[in-house]
């Protein structure tokens, strides 16, 4: 180690804080900093859609470290410190407030930032993204608002964050409208099956659901007593709200990288090591787009993702090789019914399900000529140790197997049999 050895990492995210972590872990003797530009220490996004803005848990809850656990491991955060530059020859990090920060390894974990409503109102004051803290705060507070008033909501956008939003707005007792552009729900993530099981399940809650929704505008409404917001729609109708929660995606923070000259293509362009074009550099979570063998790019938003590549990342950081081949997956938490993904399901060509749909308690496997490819699970957490196991070990069971819910499919992992 020379006294030069300064990884600076530049978003104080989950993916940042692992490659912190990860590299105290392999020994790293160095000075780590890690820059974010939040005011708050590094804290989990899940709970801002589910438990945290349903009150179910507090705001200690949502941070991942006490500062003394960063001293401990000799990690400097800087938070309220925002990146404005990267010079790759020179090996400098510029700050916005002119300070300039050598590094001789240099992480990019800057996240992703909610797609603006293209509309007119998009920024009208109640109309809110929500990706971080602050967001939440603010929908959290305009939910107060809704329930106090008895105002409905409308979701904008049947992702992940519009459909949880919908849920916890259901379990405050408010009504709810969801406006989904495309003519299914989790359209990019999740196959037609489940996306019918997933409009039955909040259609079943009380949420109004539209699929193929055009909202045309969103106009501020200054009538008293009335709700402060109307969604109109291009067929004409019209939906008043107090609250409008925009979840229509999100664009990779790569704008650093781009101007610095590193490769970036939908987001930072990383390989499985996490390594980005330029020498000395990595980049982890949802900023990246991991290039594939087959050329494709890959762009995985979930708290795995984070915490893999972040561990891959660090590994490059110290001139190690841990490619990230972990099979991804991911979970969501609406009313009370737990998603959890293993797998990806796009390109199946059957499907077949193990378990009971309509009790709530199954398991959808996706299969492509015969291989399991993916295996999405609704309260059957069983199910989705095994799937992860079974993708992990490249074992498929066939259509009829998996189908057969008195056929324990462990068994299949067994190698002395
Ligand atoms: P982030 O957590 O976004 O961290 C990036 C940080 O970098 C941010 O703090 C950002 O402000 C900062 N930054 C950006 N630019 C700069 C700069 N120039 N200078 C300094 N700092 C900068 N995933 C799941 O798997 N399951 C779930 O149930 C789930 N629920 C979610 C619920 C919500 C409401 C949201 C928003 C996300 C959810 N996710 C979930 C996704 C998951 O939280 C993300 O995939 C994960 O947080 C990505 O981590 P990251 O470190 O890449 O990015
Ligand atoms: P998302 O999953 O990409 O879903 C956005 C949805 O909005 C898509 O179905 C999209 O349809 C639709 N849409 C786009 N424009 C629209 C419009 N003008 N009107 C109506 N609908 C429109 O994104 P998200 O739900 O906003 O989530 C943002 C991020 O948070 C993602 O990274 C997500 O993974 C993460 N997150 C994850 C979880 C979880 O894993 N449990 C929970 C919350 C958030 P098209 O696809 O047709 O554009």
């Amino acid at each position: 180690m020379s006294a030069d050895d300064q990884i600076v990492i530049v978003g104080a995210g989950l993916a940042g804080l692992q490659i912190a972590e990860s590299l105290r872990a392999a020994g790293y003797a160095g000075a780590v900093t890690l820059l974010g530009d939040e005011q708050h220490l590094p804290y989990h996004r899940p709970p801002l859609s589910k438990a945290w803005l349903a009150g179910e848990i507090g705001a200690e809850q949502l941070q991942m470290r006490a500062p003394e656990a960063l001293a401990r491991k000799n990690i400097t955060l800087r938070t309220d410190c925002t990146v404005a530059r990267i010079d790759t020859a020179a090996q400098t990090v510029a700050l916005t407030n002119g300070e300039l920060l050598h590094y001789s390894g240099l992480a990019l974990t800057t996240g992703a930032s909610p797609r603006a409503l293209p509309l007119t109102g998009g920024d009208a004051p109640g109309v809110l993204a929500l990706r971080s803290r602050d967001d939440a705060g603010n929908i959290a507070s305009r939910l107060a608002a809704c329930v106090d008033n008895a105002w409905p909501v409308v979701v904008i956008g049947g992702g992940f964050v519009g459909l949880e939003v919908a849920a916890t707005a259901r379990k405050k007792g408010l009504s709810v409208t969801a406006l989904e552009a495309a003519p299914r729900l989790l359209s990019r993530v999740l196959a037609p099956v489940l996306s019918d099981w997933y409009a039955a399940l909040h259609r079943e809650h009380g949420v109004q659901l539209l699929l193929d929704a055009q909202v045309q505008a969103i106009e501020t409404v200054d009538a008293a007593g009335s709700p402060p917001l109307l969604v109109r729609m291009r067929d004409g109708s019209a939906y008043p709200a107090g609250l409008v929660v925009v979840g229509i995606g999100v664009v990779a923070n790569d704008g650093l990288a781009q101007a610095a000259g590193i490769a970036c293509e939908r987001g930072i362009v990383v390989d499985a090591c996490s390594r980005t074009s330029a020498p000395h550099v990595v980049a982890a979570g949802d900023c990246t787009a991991r290039r594939l063998p087959d050329g494709s790019l890959l762009r995985l938003e979930s708290v795995q993702n984070a915490t893999e590549q972040g561990k891959s990342a660090a590994a490059a950081l110290l001139g190690q090789e841990r490619p990230l081949i972990a099979t991804p997956w991911f979970w969501s938490d609406q009313y009370d019914k737990k998603l959890q993904t293993a797998g990806l399901s796009s390109g199946a060509d059957q499907w077949v399900v193990r378990g009971d749909m309509v009790g709530g308690s199954f398991s959808v496997f996706h299969l492509r000529g015969g291989k399991l490819l993916a295996v999405d699970s609704i309260n059957a957490t069983k199910d989705h140790l095994l799937a992860r196991k079974l993708l992990d070990a490249g074992v498929s069971p066939t259509a009829t197997q998996a189908m057969d819910g008195e056929l324990d499919l462990a068994l299949m992992l067994r190698t002395d049999m």
